[in-house]
């Protein structure tokens, strides 16, 4: 499990050895990281200000290249003709909605569209540096003359919440799966490893619901909050296309290689797309989650191979 890095170490961890801290620069990197939208060079002048009136607008502006040079800030172009600024210490990386009318940019992310500008790339032999999709529109609250959401929550507890989702999702089917291929299961030592991974995946569940009930209890509102991670398939659980497949198999063995089929699956799709993230909660959650289902996947090869066995040997005995 990675170690969460606080602000102040990440900002230390980016001073080159032996030079000299700078409390000014300190506050402008804590001012700029304990925002959350997208900010002009201006908007940070502005709000720098009010916390030390004796910082210049050209230490701000020196200040921003380097945090840009550092990895700490991201700039983003909306065509509004000025750059803006978003902080990238532990912010997901994703992309931007733009309402024209209100000039709000929200965040999202979406499997499908990443899975996509990799295609092209490869098939282009394209060597991607940075991939940016904006979508420019109306947003539902201008549409709607509805009032703006309450208050803005950050982009990595949606992410946080939504990785989170996913895997529980994907517990539930996974222990649906495990269920049923208990109660078809003929060989003794086949059914005891399918209703261990029944219980293993009811834990896994116990634990990834209090986790969510905490990101709940630190977040009052986040359940209303817009949807951010768009993984198309994964919502209703990786295992849920092997419930349905289950109907159609006949034996002992079919059943633990559609089981090592659907666990092999939801271990790559969390490795995956956990290594790409930033370091974040969400980032651990896939991460944490896809050595989980390397063990399970692990545990039905074991069984699978004894069970192909004793098939020959039974085959060899009655020839
Ligand atoms: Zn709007
Ligand atoms: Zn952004």
């Amino acid at each position: 499990m990675q170690t969460e890095k606080s602000p102040a170490a990440f900002i230390e961890s980016l001073r080159p050895a032996g030079s000299k801290r700078s409390s000014k620069r300190d506050t402008i990197v804590n001012v700029f990281l304990g925002q959350d939208g997208h900010l002009t060079a201006d908007d940070l002048v502005d709000l720098i200000r009010k916390e030390d009136q004796r910082i210049s607008r050209a230490t701000v502006y020196r200040t921003l290249a380097w945090m840009e040079a550092a990895g700490i800030a991201r700039k983003v172009d909306f065509g509004e003709g000025r750059f803006r600024f978003e902080h990238s210490y532990r912010h997901p990386r994703h992309f931007h909605l733009i309402c024209k009318t209100c000039n709000r940019q929200m965040e999202f992310l979406s499997s499908d569209i990443e899975q996509f500008i990799e295609e092209v790339v490869q098939a282009r032999r394209f060597t991607l540096g940075q991939a940016v999709v904006q979508l420019y529109g109306t947003c539902e609250d201008c549409a709607t003359g509805k009032p703006p959401a309450t208050r803005h929550v950050s982009s990595e507890a949606l992410f946080a919440r939504d990785a989170l989702r996913i895997a529980i999702a994907t517990e539930r089917s996974g222990r649906e799966f495990y269920t049923r291929a208990a109660s078809m299961t003929k060989d003794a030592r086949a059914r005891a490893i399918f209703e261990r991974l029944s219980t293993d995946e009811d834990d896994h569940l116990d634990r990834l619901e209090k986790r969510y009930q905490e990101l709940l209890a630190a977040e009052p509102d986040l359940e209303q909050q817009p949807q951010f991670l768009f993984f198309k398939g994964a919502a209703n659980g990786l295992f849920s296309a092997g419930v349905d497949a289950l109907r159609s198999v006949t034996s002992d063995r079919d059943a633990l290689m559609l089981g090592i089929k659907c666990e092999r699956g939801s271990h790559r799709f969390f490795k995956r797309y956990g290594e790409k993230f930033e370091d974040s909660e969400g980032k651990r959650i896939f991460l944490e989650f896809a050595d989980e289902e390397r063990e399970h996947l692990e545990m039905l090869i074991r069984e699978y191979r004894i069970i192909t066995k004793k098939d020959k040997g039974a085959a060899g005995a009655s020839a």
